[in-house]
């Protein structure tokens, strides 16, 4: 194996900045201030976010039943991300949806292959739709990046708390037990996302830079936590 860790000078631009001396760690977070300096934030370039099109039905009103209008229009940029994201993961959605041939009870070893057919997709996009029709979104203040989370899958149809921390095995197996006492197909599953999103997206001019940014990590969130939610639906 041949890696390269030899410690670099930074760039030119860096230097001066808590990323440019070669002898520190850099901080985890970036500094606002810094990013301004190297010109990586506030360029002044005012961006055109006109994404059009059919949304995934993922993002359908009926799915967020908390949310203001408001806010929920205030996402549209994100929802549009979101449902090219998902496009793009077609075939990697594949190698999970419809589920992989279970050996015993769980997976012992799951083989990617990202060179799918039409078919093959379509049938994990179905899977998709099923899984997606027993969720709604809901947006949180309690969430915050101080926390270390975004967004956060929760076992039920309700919140009862933002279980950050702590073992939840007992809600999980009791939103399984739920919903094969009602007939579902799959575990009922609600996903927060931080209101600072959309806090964020509404105090934002449209098109700058703080816009972008919030609409892309919006975007990056939903989907993660999309992620999840196709590992939590099983209630076999
Ligand atoms: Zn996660």
């Amino acid at each position: 194996m041949i890696w390269n860790d030899e410690p670099r000078e930074p760039d030119n631009r860096l230097q001066g900045t808590s990323q440019g001396k070669r002898t520190d760690f850099p901080p985890k977070e970036w500094i606002r201030s810094e990013l301004e300096q190297v010109g990586a934030l506030d360029t002044g370039k005012n961006w055109n976010p006109n994404l059009t099109g059919k949304l995934h039905p993922f993002f359908d009103r009926r799915h967020w039943p908390s949310i203001s209008t408001r806010r929920f229009d205030a996402l549209e940029q994100s929802f549009q991300i979101s449902t090219r994201l998902l496009k793009v993961a077609g075939p990697y959605l594949c190698n999970f949806l419809p589920d992989p041939k279970f050996n015993g009870k769980w997976i012992k070893r799951l083989e990617v292959n990202d060179s799918r057919s039409f078919q093959e997709i379509n049938a994990a996009n179905t899977a998709l739709l099923d899984i997606v029709d027993h969720l709604q979104w809901r947006e949180s203040p309690d969430i915050t990046p101080k926390d270390g989370f975004l967004g956060l899958n929760h076992y039920g149809p309700e919140v009862k708390h933002n279980n950050l921390h702590g073992d939840d095995t007992h809600e999980f197996n009791q939103a399984a037990r739920r919903a094969k006492r009602d007939g579902l197909r799959h575990r009922q599953l609600t996903i927060s996302i931080t209101s600072q999103f959309v806090d964020s997206l509404l105090a934002a001019k449209k098109g700058s830079h703080a816009y972008m940014v919030a609409a892309f990590a919006a975007a990056i969130t939903i989907v993660h936590e999309l992620g999840h939610t196709i590992f939590l639906h099983d209630i076999r």
